[in-house]
């Protein structure tokens, strides 16, 4: 692998997020909710998503400048057909570690283990309440949550582990969940980790107060079973860990609204369409696929990639959280996992 390309701010460039469609099965109402996304809603029509060919191009040129994670996320990636392809295409690139992936799970009791052959490595699933009716009205779809149990237990049994279950917590929604959420996937080996509700933009209507943050959620966890907190991983790791002390497993919390990490942001962010995001509340994207289309050469756009990462200095969560003026514009097809 080359050396990193740096940032403005000395961050490299690491993690590749790639959506690879920006339509979702779920119609969550936090993230695409149906008065926006409903039957009028427009979608990228399939000659303007780049082709498993063309993302495994822009996926090599993404690995030259020093990328080695790769995370497939949508939009609901296993709506977009023979993902599997796409993903044995990925597998073959030297220089990537790890390929993962983020996903409701209505799909996955059929594909985890085509995905697994393929060299899927790890799944990381979105559940935010094992109450049906809970559940039910959060996704705006009514797919059961024994649908997403069995699609976790189907990428288990498939090899695709540690898996790591993400909740989004929003107040009087589900933050009452929490402490049943957790008592459910303690000791299964399955790391729980529940998310800040974020601003996306018009289209959630986020308020501050929706927000329950990190602290509380540790606090009414640890009250219950009492926790340590974990050492990252990683530099720039988006989760602050912690461990059951009884040594039933791991929680994460991921504070993205009260405790912003943007200086260990090492992600890249590609749009279905082939737009490069440099950050996840970035209102403007790069247009790659025209020059993927037009004839560029791997050293031009490569050119055009470390020219984009070079002058990035995108911290807008830090801003967000020091001037409390909350307000962008995220496209939900891009938010990645
Ligand atoms: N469809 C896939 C899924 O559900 O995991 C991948 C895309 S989804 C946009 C990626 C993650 O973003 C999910 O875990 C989802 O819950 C989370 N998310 C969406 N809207 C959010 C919001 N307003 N605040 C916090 N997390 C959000």
């Amino acid at each position: 692998m080359s050396a990193a390309v740096l940032d403005a701010l000395q961050r490299p460039i690491r993690d590749l997020r790639i959506s690879v469609t920006d339509r979702c099965n779920f119609r969550c109402v936090y993230c695409m909710p149906r008065d926006v996304f409903g039957p009028g809603a427009q979608f990228l029509a399939r000659a303007e998503l780049l082709t498993f060919e063309e993302i495994e191009r822009l996926a090599r040129v993404f690995v030259s400048c020093g990328v080695n994670k790769l995370r497939i996320t949508g939009g609901e990636p296993l709506v977009r057909h023979d993902l599997e392809r796409l993903i044995a295409l990925l597998a073959e690139i030297d220089g990537v570690d790890d390929i993962a992936m983020t996903t409701n799970g209505a799909l996955l009791t059929r594909k985890a283990k085509l995905l697994a052959d393929a060299g899927l490595r790890r799944v990381t699933v979105s559940l935010d309440s094992l109450d049906d009716e809970v559940f039910g009205a959060i996704n705006d779809v009514a797919v059961p949550v024994a649908q997403v149990l069995d699609g976790i237990e189907a990428a288990d049994a498939a090899g695709l582990g540690p898996i790591k279950i993400n909740m989004v917590v929003k107040r009087g929604v589900n933050d009452d969940h929490v402490v049943p959420m957790a008592e459910h996937f303690r000791g299964t080996g399955y790391a729980l980790r529940f998310i800040e509700y974020m601003d996306v933009g018009s289209t959630n209507g986020w308020q501050l107060d929706d927000v329950v943050s990190a602290t509380d959620i540790v606090q009414a966890i640890d009250a219950r079973w009492p926790l340590e907190q974990l050492e990252p991983n990683y530099p720039g790791e988006v989760a602050n860990r912690y461990r059951y002390r009884d040594g039933a497993g791991e929680i994460g919390v991921i504070a993205s609204v009260t405790q912003p990490f943007c200086g260990g942001c090492t992600r890249a962010r590609l749009s279905p369409e082939g737009r490069l995001y440099t950050c996840l509340f970035a209102g403007h994207g790069h247009d790659l696929r025209s020059l993927v289309r037009g004839g560029a050469s791997d050293p031009e756009i490569t050119e055009r990639v470390r020219s984009i990462w070079t002058i990035r200095s995108d911290r807008y969560s830090e801003l967000r959280t020091a001037q409390t003026s909350p307000r962008a514009k995220v496209e939900m097809s891009h938010i990645g996992g």
